[in-house]
């Protein structure tokens, strides 16, 4: 449970001392590793041997149950109880508006889970140190959750510690946010996103890293269809819409998978949006001469409604009755935004 370069300096500032909250709240982008930290807090308060820095040896027993998430003191509840959530997860995730959440990841903690918290934090710690519960993102608790767990707000037991990651803290009631300590961890700069994915084996990291929004952890999203699909469809709707090979372009709708297809158009309309301003490419600077070109040829308004199209339709994009049929539905409607202009 290493921490990451970037939050170092927070690490460092705040927790050096080996002093934790019994209530702490840590927020930060997605994909920016504000769950690691999270853990790292957990493993550190877990830990027999902690460093000097407060940090956890990651080689007692201690330390190698909780990166198995096993610990006898740790209770997960959220995405971090399902380790190979991200994995599994076939859609695209946020880019344009990583504060808003999903659909599916609304109130997946329900009050019993808070029910279950209030009872592990009473029983004494098995190895004598603390009781840990990390909770990621806390903004999947229910409000009736967020309600019962104001119990274990007010009066934590002794050693009882509760750690809450969010990525969108404004979500969690006031309540909530007002009985812990809030700790805002940064994002990485480019250049610190780029050396860490580069230390991952990640090839071209600087167009990975923009692909995922600047949010590094995020990568295992980005599988190799998404690579594949990204080099037949850009080059075809990057095309000059009077030249342009759209029984081509509708063809990929065989071969390519839903998901990566409203990622890739999702991503490419908000780079087209953003040339039509005079902005350069968020997520597909490689192609940044293309856009130019296209901008100006591009129907603002219909490119808008578009957009605001594939947003809402990513409600079922995780359950589509023919996925075939779906991404040419997205490709007829990308090709309708240049009809007659
Ligand atoms: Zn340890």
């Amino acid at each position: 449970m290493s921490i990451l370069s970037w939050h170092r300096p927070t690490w460092d500032a705040q927790f050096a001392t080996g002093r934790v909250p019994a209530s702490l709240l840590l927020s930060g982008a997605r994909g920016s590793g504000v769950k690691e930290f999270g853990m790292a807090v957990a493993a550190a308060l877990l830990c027999a041997t902690p460093t000097t820095q407060g940090m956890a040896c990651g080689t007692c027993d201690d330390c190698r149950w909780t990166a198995a998430g096993r610990h006898p003191d740790l209770l997960l509840l959220g995405e971090v109880a399902v380790p190979d959530a991200d994995k599994e997860d076939d859609a695209p995730k946020e880019q344009e508006d990583p504060e808003k959440p999903r659909e599916k990841e609304k109130h997946l903690i329900p009050v019993n889970d808070i029910r279950s918290v209030i009872a592990f934090f009473q029983v004494t710690p098995n190895r004598e140190r603390a009781r840990v519960v990390v909770m990621a993102p806390a903004e999947w608790m229910n409000p009736a959750a967020a309600n019962s767990l104001l119990k274990v707000l007010e009066e934590p037991p002794p050693r009882a510690h509760l750690v809450l990651v969010s990525h969108t803290p404004a979500r969690l009631p006031a309540t909530v946010r007002s009985r812990c300590v809030s700790v805002r961890l940064p994002k990485p700069s480019s250049a610190e996103a780029q050396v860490w994915l580069e230390d991952q084996g990640v090839r071209a990291p600087g167009l990975v890293l923009h692909q995922l929004g600047g949010s590094p952890l995020a990568h295992t999203e980005l599988r190799e269809t998404y690579w594949d699909a990204r080099s037949r469809l850009l080059p075809l709707v990057s095309e000059n819409p009077a030249r342009r090979r759209s029984a081509e372009l509708l063809g990929l709708a065989d071969s390519i998978e839903l998901g990566d297809a409203h990622r890739l158009l999702h991503t490419w309309c908000a780079d087209l949006l953003g040339s039509t301003c005079g902005l350069p490419a968020r997520y597909h600077p490689d192609f940044q001469p293309a856009l130019d070109k296209l901008a100006p040829a591009t129907p603002r308004k219909r490119l808008l409604s578009y957009e605001s199209r594939l947003r809402a339709s990513r409600r079922w994009l995780d359950h589509p009755l023919n996925p075939k049929l779906a991404v040419e539905d997205l490709l007829l409607g990308y090709l309708a935004i240049f009809e007659g202009a």
